[in-house]
């Protein structure tokens, strides 16, 4: 088999006849007309929100694709007789294969392209583009990314926050058809209702191509949807809570498990990957677990020592004891007033001190420094730097 024949490995499995309620040798004509008539007595617009008709519709339009082609119908009549009529024999069965054999496996790369995850993908809005036969095991849903700004604090001591968000989804006015609400379509007359048409690419072989005149969807509106403009495509959004852990760090990025998109067949639904940005502080800094703060003191606090009360983060302050003679840009370690760490235990507060020089002096504090100028002079600083 030829990788351009668009022969699927789950015909097998399926009576495309008696799907379509015709006998195994009904002609090519009796074939087109039940086909039209199911498809249009199940149409999804004439019976909105009907599941049941909506899949009937799916299967004739898929056992026609099929039967109502004379190629195709030669290869499907060859493999149910190979292989039976679908008795024992079921291809895709989602791993429970007694033999641990599975026909999609030898042929999922070979199968021609454009099969109906596509078709169907674009009039139900759901899985674009994905080969069949993998559409009908269970799906683990996408995952979905978006980001988060969060407030300092927040970061520090882990938040819930809602988050809103948006996905592709059918056109709600349309349900996905394009077509404008309340007109009814015609089977396009381009592929016949087939949804594809017939390319030659040269030599012997043929490829199917989406059909241009209906984009696949096998019916045509003469009014587009006024919302979509005939796209078929809309947003969902929705709304859900997350958890942000305490201690998270700018640009971390957090994976809830099963909040993204929905599964498919039962699948589960795929993980939703929060990057989170923090706003800074006005005051505090973070450094891994620690919080960092700048603590400005007076020349006078730093020389004779003293006790300077500072703040923590979502606490009471606390009194650091300068000693006498703390050097401008010393650190000190007030532990357990951090970031909470992954194990609940916290980082400490690191304090870093800022020694200021007045800008201005009033008359006392200049006579004051002035006494003080006297009282150390002849203690030179500098010396050092003219060593050597
Ligand atoms: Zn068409
Ligand atoms: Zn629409």
């Amino acid at each position: 088999m030829s990788a351009t024949d668009g022969m699927r490995a789950d015909w097998a499995s399926k009576d495309f006849y008696a799907e379509l309620g015709v006998k195994k040798d009904a002609t090519a004509d009796e074939i087109k007309k039940a086909y039209r008539k199911l498809a249009r007595a199940n149409h999804p617009d004439s019976h909105p929100g009907d599941t049941a008709k909506h899949e009937k519709f799916k299967v004739v339009a898929e056992a026609y694709d099929v039967v109502g082609d004379a190629e195709k119908r030669k290869k499907y009549d060859e493999m149910r007789q190979l292989y039976g009529s679908g008795g024992g024999f079921r291809p895709g069965g989602g791993g429970g294969g007694a033999g641990g054999f599975d026909i999609n496996d030898l042929l999922r790369d070979r199968a021609g392209g454009g099969g109906f995850g596509d078709m169907f993908g674009d009039l139900f809005g759901g899985a674009r583009g994905r080969p069949q036969q993998q559409q009908r095991r269970p799906q683990k849903g996408a995952d979905v990314e978006t980001t988060a700004t969060i407030g300092f604090t927040d970061a520090i001591e882990g938040v819930t926050i809602s988050l809103r968000l948006t996905s592709d989804a059918p056109c709600p006015d349309c349900s996905g058809t394009g077509g404008k609400p309340g007109t009814k379509p015609h089977i396009c007359r381009e592929c016949e209702g087939a949804g594809f048409v017939v390319a030659s690419v040269g030599g012997a072989f043929t490829m199917n191509e989406t059909c241009p005149a209906c984009g696949g969807r096998q019916l045509v509106y003469d009014q587009a949807c006024p919302t979509c403009h005939g796209s078929g495509h809309g947003l969902s959004a929705r709304s859900i809570q997350a958890r942000i852990p305490a201690g998270v760090k700018d640009g971390a990025k957090i994976r809830l498990k099963g909040k993204g998109a929905p599964g498919e067949q039962g699948g589960p639904a795929g993980d939703l990957f929060v990057t989170v940005k923090v706003t800074p502080h006005r005051v505090f800094g973070r450094k891994g677990d620690n919080l960092t703060l700048d603590v400005p003191v007076s020349f006078d606090e730093a020389a004779l020592g003293g006790e300077v009360k500072i703040p923590t983060l979502g606490g009471a302050p606390v009194t650091l004891k300068l000693p006498a003679g703390t050097p401008n840009g010393r650190t000190f370690r007030v532990r357990g007033k951090g970031a909470t760490r992954r194990d609940g235990s916290k980082g400490d507060l690191l304090a870093t001190i800022e020694v200021q020089v007045p800008a201005t002096l009033d008359q006392t504090a200049r006579e004051a420094l002035e006494a003080y100028r006297a009282a150390t002079a002849g203690k030179p600083l500098r010396a050092g730097l003219f060593d050597g």
